[in-house]
């Protein structure tokens, strides 16, 4: 295909008008001389930012893949509405280059794909090419465009935080898996080290569906209704964790809302 030279502007008004034309069933005709040259054009490469994962002959259709780059078509965990999202990582490092909707998924893609159409055609419905474009690729919020930030950002939470400091004073220390557990499933004066001598009960302990909770108040049940479990989406952690409730013999395991 023949280079162009065509600043992004002018590129854009372009296609703009060649979707607009293909929406009304009459692209060819509608073309002026300088709009038909755009639409002969190879998509520009990009002279810096984030590479781009495919490119679409405009007026072909056909996908040049670029293999620098990977893209994974999955479902953003950002809030219940669970968009479809799509990926985009760079091969070398793995490093997450780009997050953008996923064109498969009703929830975020009017006039989807169907779930057996090649990927090609995810990056002919991104593009204007074959009279496709901006009726069929899906978006996401920009909370779901967040993703890229909670997976790269370096304040991200990866390892067990214990406390070291007094309550309420914000100081935290990484701990071992392996320290997470030990203390959560066995207590005992876990925060000696700060100078604090209460006895924390560990799992061991509060695992007692005989014991009365409260004496006093024997309607708040055994005293393994002590451990509060505080549910999450039903994507499957949801049923995981009520396992986990139920197994110990608590009940209180709540939703992720209110319920
Ligand atoms: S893209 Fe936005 S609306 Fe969709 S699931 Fe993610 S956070 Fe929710």
């Amino acid at each position: 295909m023949p280079s162009l030279n065509i600043d992004r502007r002018r590129f854009l008004g372009a296609m703009g008008v060649l979707g607009a034309a293909s929406l009304a069933g009459g692209a060819g005709s509608a073309l002026t001389p300088d709009l038909a040259v755009a639409a002969d054009a190879e998509f520009p490469v990009p002279k810096k930012g984030k590479p781009i994962e495919a490119s679409v002959d405009p007026k072909t259709g056909d996908v040049k893949i670029n293999d620098d780059v990977i893209v994974r078509y999955s479902s953003c965990v950002g809030c219940y509405s669970t968009c479809g999202n799509r990926i985009k990582l760079d091969r070398a490092s793995g490093r997450v280059i780009g997050v953008g909707g996923n064109p498969y998924n009703p929830a975020c893609a009017g006039n989807k794909l169907d779930f057996e159409a090649p990927l090609e055609d995810a990056y002919r419905s991104m593009s204007y090419a074959n009279g496709h474009g901006a009726i069929t690729h899906g978006t996401i919020c920009g909370r779901g465009n967040g993703t890229l930030d909670g997976v790269s950002q370096p304040d991200r939470i990866t390892v067990p935080l214990k406390r070291a400091g007094k309550r309420g004073e914000g100081k935290w220390k990484p701990i071992s898996w392996d320290q997470l557990i030990t203390e959560v499933t066995e207590g005992g004066k876990i925060f000696a080290e700060l100078g604090e001598d209460q006895h924390v009960e560990g799992f061991k302990e509060v695992h007692d569906t005989v014991t009365p909770l409260n004496p006093e108040q024997p309607d708040l049940g055994p005293k393994s209704n002590q451990i509060a479990v505080m549910n999450t989406r039903a994507d499957g952690r949801r049923q995981l964790n009520t396992r986990f409730a139920t197994t110990f013999g608590t009940l209180n395991n709540f939703s992720h809302n209110s319920s």
